[in-house]
């Protein structure tokens, strides 16, 4: 190799695909470019960061000295804006290109923002804030510093409910609209949502459910949203949370296939042999149902950089697929969803149990379970993840397993096998 492995994105896939490579003993050159001028960071610790206003350095999870202790040449502030495979090197926008023999493709995701805006301040004011990049919630602290006190987040999905929890942590007042009937609602059903949904109103945070955002409006600045109802809603912080995109904008006439996310195969590898592509960036099929689509959590990037540098070290290291995977602990309450995303596929039968605040719900599609939801206690929560995951036939211990009976169920499969 003459100019080694070439990163972008300092996220947990590409970090996780530097570090693997150095830890099973790559020695070659590693490269790692970011548009942001921060350190290695990991957005699920933005949370912390605004609460501790910055001051928490928590979110540099891997040591603001990442790069240096792994012999990494870190490049911040570094966009790339064009990739040319054919002559192996991408090109930073502002006109610099780097050349590789291996490119790994892991930029992440961005906020996807549906909602108009008709604002006529100049440009550079922000209209809608987002809590997608450490750049992003920079912004809004500066905002929060100089005294936005009234937050509206439009979308009540995790990232908007850690923003709104967060946000009312600090004394901000909140409220949170979403047009579906219930918060979080690609992960879990309205039974599992209600319990949340009170724990949330008694934080002190508004919630308005069934409510479309349509248009947000100001003279100077975004201070007004406007619902489908025809509800206006003042606000002097409008925060989307409204669904992410990958970030792949800068591939295009590169040749590098993409669909809703760059297209890969089982190894990670892309149409073009020394390409890889992971985490939010990259779309893939899910575990569960097969479906292709980028799976945007934690632990599928952490995974999917590994595999990455495996593949890169010559190992064919295969990647199953995606799962999806929440467990969110902002609400105090233990609570944890895996399987099948709600909207994506329908089970057969639903099974579910509620006793002294403890909720558990299980789909089952072909006698496998399709997904499961635990909230107010997740006790069982590995057993469940190995039968779904490795697709056994649940018929007969289904009750048992929701009703928690679990050494019933363990019996069972004892006499009549897997
Ligand atoms: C607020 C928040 C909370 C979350 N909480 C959870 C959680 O609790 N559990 C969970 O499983 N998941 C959570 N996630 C999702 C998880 O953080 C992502 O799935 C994960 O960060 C994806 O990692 P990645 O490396 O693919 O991309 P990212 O972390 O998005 O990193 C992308 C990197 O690419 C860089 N980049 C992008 N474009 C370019 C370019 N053109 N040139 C150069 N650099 C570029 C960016 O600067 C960044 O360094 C959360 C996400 C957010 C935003």
């Amino acid at each position: 190799m003459n100019h080694g492995v070439l990163i972008i994105g300092t996220g947990p896939a590409g970090v996780n695909t530097a570090e693997t490579l150095r830890k099973f003993g790559c020695k070659e050159k590693i490269t790692m470019l970011s548009k942001e001028p921060f350190p290695p960071y990991s957005p699920p610790l933005m949370a912390n960061y605004l609460e501790t206003r910055g001051a928490s350095d928590l979110i540099f999870w891997k040591g603001r000295d990442f790069c240096k202790d792994f012999d990494i040449d870190c490049k911040t502030s570094a966009e790339v804006g064009k990739v040319e495979p054919k002559r192996n090197r991408i090109v930073l926008t502002d006109g610099r290109f780097l050349e590789y023999d291996y490119l790994v493709i892991a930029s992440g995701s961005e906020m996807w923002i549906p909602i108009k805006c008709e604002c006529p301040a100049e440009e550079s004011k922000e209209k809608y804030y987002n809590f997608k990049s450490l750049t992003a919630v920079s912004k809004l602290l500066k905002e929060v510093d100089k005294g936005a006190n009234k937050a509206v987040i439009i979308g009540a999905g995790f990232i908007g409910m850690e923003i709104a929890i967060t946000l009312r942590r600090i004394g901000l007042s909140v409220l949170v609209v979403e047009m579906m009937d219930r918060i979080l609602p690609r992960m879990i059903t309205r039974d599992i949502a209600e319990p949340l949904e009170s724990i949330v109103r008694d934080m002190g945070i508004e919630l308005l459910l069934n409510r479309k955002g349509e248009l947000l409006k100001g003279r100077e600045t975004a201070e007004e949203l406007l619902l489908s109802d025809g509800t206006v809603i003042k606000g002097n912080l409008f925060i989307a949370a409204t669904g992410i995109k990958p970030n792949i904008s800068f591939l295009s006439g590169s040749g590098i296939q993409t669909q809703k996310g760059i297209r890969v195969d089982p190894y990670l590898r892309t149409n073009f042999d020394n390409i890889f592509a992971g985490g939010d960036a990259a779309e893939v099929p899910d575990f569960i149902t097969g479906n292709i689509y980028p799976h945007a959590i934690y632990p599928e990037a952490v995974k999917q950089g590994q595999i990455i540098a495996f593949n890169i070290l010559g190992e064919n290291v295969h990647y199953d697929g995606g799962l999806n995977m929440n467990s969110l602990y902002h609400f105090n309450l233990p609570m944890i969803s895996e399987g099948a995303m709600i909207a994506e596929e329908k089970a057969d039968e639903e099974l579910f149990f509620s006793r002294n605040n403890v909720i558990r719900k299980i789909g089952i599609k072909d006698g496998k379970i399709l997904r499961f939801e635990l909230v107010g206690d997740k006790e069982g929560a590995g057993l469940l993840h190995t039968l779904m995951t490795q697709r056994r036939d649940v018929s007969r211990i289904k009750d048992a397993l929701v009703t928690k009976k679990y050494n019933q169920a363990r019996h069972f499969m004892s006499i009549f096998g897997p």
